[in-house]
């Protein structure tokens, strides 16, 4: 049974009737009163926008698409907002947030589930791989966020780098930042990024979401995405390290020709070698290292491995 729903007497009950979508009471004004009984002080440090808006919360929930088989991780729990709702629906919650101060209120808001743990640490000092293994064992894991957005990138760059069993990433980042993961090549947003996400996911752009929607307002507009993980990757790539490479080196010098762009890059080759893997390929030396698809960036870092 929940331990939000009507009998549940415990230590915690006066919190329950904060709880999101309780009759007539608000997350916004639910999250104000958390604050004020608290003297919470929302830190911008660690990126503090607490989510308050019921459509947008609904919206992530929904399009995470998340069951009682799943065990889901979520990165940053702040008031509880999304965790309440994820101990509702998920099989298992690991909650990962850094700023102590959270961590009383959160454990009085969660009393009752028992199928939250919450952490208290930095998710960018974790030993993912090893943790999730520890608590979920083998279980693929679903990544839901609303993230801190002074971390987005290195957040994600971890999740993808870690080799992780992952099974989907939904997550509130930066508008920005959402366009960048879904970029096209020759678009003025495609970049190292947009690469890194796509050779391992399909992402898909679900909701601009605006400043007023969160206490207090960010000084950007926001999106969620959710990341799908592909089986394998789309194209096939003889060494990652040296594809990862290539692709940094390419993006580098935005302004320079590709050809100079890798010159430039570290990839311990000369400009006349890396002009043959040009022609070899059939790629024009003049072009911009962000006109080229994940296929052309295979077909170079593969010819490069050859040399
Ligand atoms: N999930 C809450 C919500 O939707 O209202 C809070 C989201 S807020 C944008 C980001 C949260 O991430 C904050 O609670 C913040 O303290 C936490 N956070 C910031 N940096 C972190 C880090 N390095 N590791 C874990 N949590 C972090």
């Amino acid at each position: 049974m929940s331990p939000h729903s009507s009998g549940y007497t415990g230590y915690g009950t006066k919190e329950v009737y904060l709880q999101i979508g309780m009759k007539g009471i608000s997350i916004k004004s639910s999250t104000l009163d958390l604050i004020k009984k608290y003297d919470f002080r929302a830190a911008k440090k660690f990126g503090q926008n607490f989510l308050t808006d019921e459509t947008v919360l609904k919206t992530i929930i929904d399009c995470s698409e998340i069951s009682k088989d799943d065990c889901v991780l979520e990165i940053g729990p702040g008031m509880g907002v999304l965790t309440q709702i994820l101990c509702e629906k998920a099989g298992r919650v690991l909650a990962v947030e850094i700023d102590r101060k959270l961590i009383p209120i959160l454990r009085v808001l969660l009393f009752g589930y028992e199928n939250i743990e919450i952490i208290n640490e930095d998710i960018l000092k974790l030993d993912l791989k090893k943790l999730l293994e520890e608590k979920f064992g083998s279980s693929a894991v679903k990544i839901v966020a609303n993230l801190p957005y002074y971390i987005t990138t290195p957040i994600i760059m971890k999740l993808l780098e870690e080799r992780i069993s992952l099974r989907s990433i939904t997550i509130m980042v930066q508008k920005e930042v959402g366009e960048r993961i879904c970029a096209a090549p020759g678009s003025k947003d495609y970049g190292t990024l947009t690469v890194a996400v796509q050779y391992r996911c399909i992402p898909r752009k679900i909701l601009i979401v605006s400043p007023e929607s969160f206490i207090p307002q960010p000084e950007v507009e926001s999106m969620i995405v959710r990341l799908d993980f592909r089986n394998k990757p789309p194209v096939c790539v003889e060494d990652e390290k040296l594809y990862f490479r290539v692709v940094k080196a390419s993006f580098g010098q935005r302004r320079k020709t590709l050809l100079n762009a890798l010159t430039a890059g570290n990839l311990g080759k000369t400009k006349e070698e890396l002009k043959s893997v040009l022609i070899r390929n059939g790629i024009d030396e003049k072009r911009r290292g962000e006109t080229l698809s994940l296929e052309e960036f295979a077909r170079i870092a593969n010819d490069i491995s050859c040399l």
